[in-house]
């Protein structure tokens, strides 16, 4: 095993029995994985770090030649790639194929290519006089040790993804992914060595959520997507060490239907961008409000598509929809959200129930006349199900929308392409769709974050990679003169001069 992959140098590892890596479609066992301790964790941030700067020097060049052979790797390497995606987290091949393998290419290519652009040496103009004839510049350095801790919903979007910038621009990676999902991070280790990384630059400490805490102690900037709950452990631990953090959390993504849309289009949507990935997409629609002329329409046409998916364990492409409950506790979550709703009036029209099997499944359902007393309304579901609200216009499924502890994104349909934005931009959301909704992710170009309590800074654009750097301002004087005019020794004649300086460039200003 290379240094680049799980780092099995623990020193109290008997005490850390190892974590079983269980297959949801089928409870089979995939594989057993180290448990790593705090200590491991120290030591794999100290390599790091000693790895840093061999990496930094080889430039955007050198650095973006191995991303761009690791998107070559991973297109070469598709079924292998896939299969340990399906195998971990239960999903559909065809989920695993556009939302991992397909953004996971595009983003090493992407990255690859736009860092020099996004971190390039930027020249800077001071509008104060005192400076004339000095060479400004503000550069973008790498921080050093990027820690990220990834969910078991995309071991390769949203684990592996943030890897990938933090890399580009010149910084050492150590990764924690979840215990659940780990197989997808080490076969991306591997990737990367085969393609060349240096050792240590990349490394994937495996381990539960202990581990996790570690890596937030010794890292220089922590990246962790998850829920909201860890979200906010993590941001008390990186207090004790100030650690800059960017957290992605979770999300209740509303979808306003207006009586005008395209009704056929919506309802496309909304069992698809429900369902996509088992439902387990923090950009999931988790929340539909309709508007009452078109409500009964769109819930049948909704039920219709969703009651016609094909769950089960998931095999050749085209087998299945919808594949298996990822993380085991989900499953009386999602039950919990039902009964809940069901006991306060709502109505399943489909699903509503577990699934059979050794696997871990719940059936894609769809939800009725719920309101914002259900939990389904309120809280993360995380799962195939999507509650539809009757709304008396667009006013009312803008409130209801906005009223949220939560602002990942949200969508509004409707064929008034002008309508649609003004009330798009009303939605308090980190990114808003006008007739589509959670495809914006794949536009590596925008940022991506949330509001509220869904989280602190962005992934992708600019935001995605300057987040992994230091701004550094640095001055530089080709020619200077022997003693500038402000230096010791204090002059009478000089402090009057500086003095008429800094009226005349002054006093131009208005007084208030
Ligand atoms: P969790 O918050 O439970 O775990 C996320 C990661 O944190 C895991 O690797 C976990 O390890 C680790 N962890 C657990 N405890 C700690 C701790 N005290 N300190 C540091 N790390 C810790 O999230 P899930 O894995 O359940 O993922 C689902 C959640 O992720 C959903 O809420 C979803 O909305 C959110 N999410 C957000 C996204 C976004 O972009 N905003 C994208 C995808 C998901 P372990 O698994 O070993 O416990």
């Amino acid at each position: 095993m290379s240094s680049t992959e799980t780092v099995p140098t623990a020193t109290d590892r008997a005490e850390r029995p190892p974590i079983q890596v269980i297959a949801p479609a089928t409870g089979e066992l995939l594989a057993t994985v180290p448990n790593l301790s705090a200590v491991d964790v120290e030591a794999a941030v100290d390599r790091a770090r000693a790895a840093q700067p061999g990496w930094e020097a080889l430039g955007f060049d050198g650095r973006g030649a191995v991303l761009r052979r690791a998107q070559r790797w991973i297109t070469d390497h598709a079924d292998e790639v896939l299969d340990t995606i399906v195998a971990e987290t239960g999903k559909a091949r065809e989920d695993a194929q556009i939302a991992e393998l397909a953004y996971g290419a595009a983003a090493l290519g992407f990255w690859a290519k736009r860092a020099p652009k996004y971190l390039a040496d930027e020249k800077v103009r001071s509008t104060n006089r005192f400076l004339t004839g000095k060479q400004l510049r503000l550069r973008h350095r790498p921080i050093g040790v990027v820690g990220v801790i990834g969910p078991w919903n995309f071991p390769l979007t949203n684990s592996f993804g943030d890897v990938i910038p933090a890399l580009a621009a010149g910084n050492s990676v150590v990764l924690k992914p979840s215990e659940v999902t780990p197989l997808t991070s080490q076969l991306m280790a591997r990737m990367l060595r085969e393609c060349g990384l240096p050792e240590d630059v990349f490394q994937v400490v495996t381990g539960d959520g202990e581990t996790g805490a570690a890596l937030v102690d010794h890292v220089d900037f922590l990246q962790f997507t998850g829920s909201t709950k860890t979200g906010k452990a993590v941001m008390k631990r990186a207090a004790e060490t100030v650690t800059p953090i960017g957290l992605e959390l979770g999300g209740k993504d509303p979808m306003v239907v207006l009586a005008d849309a395209d009704l056929e289009r919506a309802a496309n949507g909304a069992a698809y961008y429900s369902m996509l990935n088992g439902g387990q997409i923090c950009i999931s629609v988790e929340r539909v409000y309709v508007e009452d002329p078109v409500y009964d329409d769109f819930v049948a046409r909704v039920a219709h598509k969703v009651a016609a998916l094909r769950q089960g364990v998931p095999g050749a492409p085209g087998s299945v929809d919808i594949g298996a409950v990822t993380f085991e506790p989900q499953l009386e979550l999602l039950e919990r959200h039902v009964r809940d709703a069901v006991d306060k009036g709502a109505r399943v029209v489909t699903g509503g129930r577990r699934g059979e099997g050794p696997g871990r499944f719940f059936e894609p359902t769809v939800l009725a006349d719920v309101d914002h007393t259900m939990d389904v309304m309120r809280e993360e579901t995380f799962g195939p199900i999507v509650p539809i609200m009757r709304v008396r216009d667009a006013e009312e499924g803008l409130r209801m929308a906005n009223d949220s502890p939560y602002g990942l994104q949200g969508s509004v349909w409707t064929r008034s392409v002008k309508r649609g934005r003004q009330l798009a931009r009303r939605m308090q959301v980190g990114g808003v769709s006008v007739n589509d909704a959670v495809l914006i992710y794949t536009a590596l170009e925008v940022p991506m974050g949330g509001v509220k309590r869904s989280g602190i800074g962005q992934r992708h654009g600019q935001a995605g990679i300057r987040k992994y750097t230091v701004p550094q301002g640095m001055m530089v004087v080709p020619f200077g003169l022997k003693r500038e005019l402000n230096m010791y020794p204090y002059r009478s004649w000089s402090s009057g001069l500086l003095a008429r300086m800094i009226r005349m460039l002054n006093r131009g200003l208005p007084y208030r």
